[in-house]
């Protein structure tokens, strides 16, 4: 039997209903608040994510999926969407009449890490970005709109995490503070550290081995380093959460494994999900719009990790999956035919409505209508279409009564406005 790719996962229809629920509940949200859905492809030339998220990340070192197409252009199933939505917005010049654009998306990334639970190589993301607002307030918005899914979701055990990154006139100052510290220790630091010291040291910071992390438990802190405008801002950013009730905490080690990130960055981290404990991260990058060339306009933004959101909520699958309205026990070739014209009829009406197609005995059809959850079981012979009368039973309260057939819909319907 062929299995599936290892780290790559189905959602299976018991589930898929919980996560169109949370996508509906997100999507409500991110409407209301003027941000519009864009779709991007799953992939895009490499040199997109290359240049964009840099070389020297974890995503573009070693979890990219890459590889020559039949004409030999490198191609990479997309591990993140800002880039894409970057490359959309210059490309289509949405920034012409007016830079300010809020999107949100959600789909599947790909990033070839170790499989573990939370982690997988297909997972999906829900993203939302802000371009062309420099205002801290578009962050402390960015925040204010997990924190308020979040609530909606029913999610508890999460902290907002938040810190500066600085922008170019101020990290390198913190930077070269942070190679000072980190040059007495160098033989301590693991070999990622070590070799990436040069070019972006800052991801020290966030090192998970244990060593990296004693060594670097006294390293400067950026917020000592930022300038008077990167410090305004982080303080407009908390003062904004504040004022809004969003509780946060500022820590000084959060940095982005992403180039591109200036000043705000944040994580919203559980503590229910181990070892994975990012639900979502995001932050500015200021800087590559006009990196990946087009004009030099700000821009935030978030992704949450919705396979791990999935695992937090306080939703359950089961009430997700929707059950038949109405099951058609129908005996005899002539009840068989009706019962399927009344079961689309029903169906276009928006009233789920099964039956049996096998004309198997009135005892197994009752045992499959039980089983599919139906609410209504209406049982049709061919006395009762001669009738023009048949019993309707409520599954629940087991209560039965002889409905008219000649308007079949508007008797269920009838019946699940009583009880919706
Ligand atoms: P992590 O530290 O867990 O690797 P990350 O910093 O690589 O996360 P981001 O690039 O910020 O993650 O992506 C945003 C969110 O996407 C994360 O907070 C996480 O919830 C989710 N995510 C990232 N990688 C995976 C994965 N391989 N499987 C499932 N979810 C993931
Ligand atoms: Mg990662």
């Amino acid at each position: 039997m062929i299995q599936l790719i290892r780290g790559f996962k189905d959602i299976l229809p018991e589930e898929a209903g919980l996560w169109q629920e949370i996508e509906r509940i997100a999507a409500d949200l991110f409407e209301d608040f003027g941000y519009r859905e864009i779709r991007i492809p799953i992939m895009e030339r490499t040199e997109l994510f290359a240049r964009s998220i840099g070389e020297d990340t974890d995503i573009v070192e070693k979890e990219m999926y890459t590889f020559p197409d039949r004409k030999g252009d490198l191609i990479t199933l997309r591990p993140e969407a800002t880039a894409s939505i970057v490359r959309s917005y210059i490309q289509h010049k949405m920034y012409a009449a007016d830079p300010v654009r809020k999107f949100y998306m959600t789909g599947p990334m790909f990033r070839r890490e170790r499989p573990q639970k939370g982690r997988y190589r297909q997972f999906y993301q829900i993203d939302a970005e802000i371009f062309g607002v420099a205002s801290p307030y578009a962050d402390a918005e960015l925040i204010y709109l997990l924190d308020t899914l979040f609530r909606r979701l029913g999610v508890d055990d999460v902290a907002a995490h938040i810190n500066s990154l600085g922008c170019p006139a101020c990290r390198p100052g913190f930077k070269s503070a942070l190679l000072d510290y980190m040059a007495d220790r160098m033989e301590t630091l693991c070999v990622d550290c070590k070799r990436r010291s040069e070019r972006n040291p800052l991801r020290a910071l966030d090192c998970k081995v244990p060593d990296c992390r004693d060594a670097m438990a006294d390293a400067p802190s950026i917020l000592d380093h930022l300038c008077a405008d990167c410090r305004d801002h982080f303080d407009t950013v908390k003062t904004a959460l504040t004022d809004l009730g969003v509780p946060f905490e500022v820590d000084k080690r959060l940095v982005r494994g992403l180039d591109y990130y200036t000043r705000t960055t944040f994580e919203i981290l559980t503590g229910s999900l181990g070892a994975q404990s990012a639900v979502a991260g995001g932050g500015r990058y200021d800087g590559l719009i006009e990196m990946l060339g087009g004009p030099s306009l700000p821009a935030t933004g978030f992704a949450i990790g919705f396979d791990r959101l999935v695992e937090i909520v306080g939703m359950k699958a089961e009430d997700y999956q929707r059950a038949p309205k109405l099951f058609i026990a129908a005996l005899g070739p002539h009840s068989q035919a009706r019962a399927f014209g009344w079961s689309c009829a029903l169906g276009t009406a928006g009233i789920q409505a099964d039956m049996d197609f096998e004309g198997r005995s009135l005892k197994s059809q009752m045992k499959r209508a039980d089983r599919s959850g139906a609410e209504y079981v209406l049982i049709v012979g061919e006395k009762e279409l001669a009738e023009g009368g048949a019993v309707l039973r409520n599954m629940a309260t087991k209560e039965q009564e002889t409905i008219s057939l000649r308007d079949l819909a508007a008797e269920i319907k009838k019946r699940l406005s009583l009880h919706p």
